[in-house]
């Protein structure tokens, strides 16, 4: 997969390279990636080292011939959800900057160490969640370091914004999308023309985000705060690569752009999303070996066992049911619990659609 990357990167350089020069002032730069009109290029975020190491986090911006809004794409916060991170590697090679109206910014992935080092959940250089963290620290650990600076260099710099996620590599995860209501009329008009542009069929409603500009926590509420529209996507689950997931994301998002008329054509918007209005955890008593009875999507009413836990010599040690009635948005995909681990995630439908 590093091969690929690697390749795609390559090609897009001597794109860049071999086309016209245009005047500086037009040009759309993000770190050292900096494409005139029409333009594609790769570069990539340079996280100077602090009181940890430095990382460098690839983007391609995409300068589109017509001049328009700004979309940010990111992605790869998990680095292990990895249809969220191949799914912008698809559209970096997709997106033609001659059909594109405005700029796009691609981050493909955020996270390397998690990438390479296969670890789930966080960066394994500070053992932090990378979308747990915004709008970070100039001079806090890497996650902190790298936060600020998609903050200041995208976050500020984007009218719209897209955060992709997926199933980790112990969740069996069912695609849906999220949609956070601000309270401002007109914002939450255009995002949730972007949710349902995106197509996914199950969409959350994420209503009780932190409120503080200095404490955002979340990519998407970093800019949802800061007055631009945006949703979080989810496909993927599990370590695999399924076309059907990756197509999810990659049409999800040519749709979006479509209703946002950067890109030529009429958008899918899906009509009758079911919509989900809380979602209940269950967590992980204690350690122990997880056997599921439910899958990903699957509906379940209150009371129904979820699985079985068992000690390490086999004596079943606990029976988790569903506390509510709803849809196994996730379920723990692997035999490994630890105490206060996610078991699943149900999704509770709204009653009505928002
Ligand atoms: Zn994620």
């Amino acid at each position: 997969m590093m091969r690929l990357r690697d390749s795609i990167f390559g090609a897009l350089f001597l794109v860049s390279f071999c086309c016209m020069p245009v005047s500086a002032q037009s040009k759309f730069t993000v770190g050292t990636a900096s494409a005139a009109p029409g333009e594609k290029s790769a570069g990539a975020l340079e996280v100077p080292a602090g009181v940890d190491a430095s990382t460098s986090i690839p983007i391609v911006v995409v300068n589109g011939a017509k001049p328009g809004k700004v979309l940010a794409l990111v992605s790869g916060a998990h680095g292990t959800e990895y249809v969220s991170i191949i799914a912008i590697e698809k559209l970096i090679a997709a997106l033609d900057p001659a059909q594109v109206t405005g700029t796009v910014i691609l981050v493909p992935l955020i996270n390397i160490q998690s990438f390479e080092q296969k670890v789930p959940h966080v960066n394994p250089v500070d053992n932090k969640s990378m979308n747990r963290f915004y709008p970070g620290k100039a001079d806090g650990t890497q996650t902190e370091r790298a936060s600020y600076l998609i903050t200041k260099e995208i976050v500020d710099r984007c009218d719209y914004l897209i955060d992709y996620h997926g199933g980790d590599l112990d969740e069996s995860l069912r695609p849906y999308a999220y949609w956070g209501p601000t309270g401002r009329e007109a914002q939450d008009r255009t995002s949730k023309e972007m949710v349902l542009a995106f197509g996914l069929d199950h969409i959350i409603i994420w209503r009780e985000r932190p409120t503080d500009p200095a404490a955002t926590r979340y990519l998407d509420n970093t800019a949802s705060i800061r007055g631009k529209p945006s949703i979080v996507v989810e496909a993927g689950h599990a370590g695999t690569v399924e076309s059907d997931d990756v197509a999810l994301l990659v049409n999800g998002t040519l749709s979006t752009m479509r209703a946002l008329r950067m890109l030529p054509g009429e958008p899918h918007t899906i009509e009758n999303p079911v919509w989900i209005e809380k979602l209940v955890d269950v967590l992980a008593e204690g350690p122990g070996i997880w056997y599921p009875l439910v899958k990903r999507g699957a509906y379940v009413s209150a009371g129904m066992k979820l699985g079985t836990i068992t000690d390490y010599v086999g004596k079943v040690i606990a029976e988790p049911r569903a506390p509510v009635s709803g849809i196994v948005l996730h379920v723990n995909a692997v035999p490994s619990l630890k105490k206060g681990d996610n078991i699943a995630d149900l999704g509770v439908p709204a009653a009505h659609a928002p």
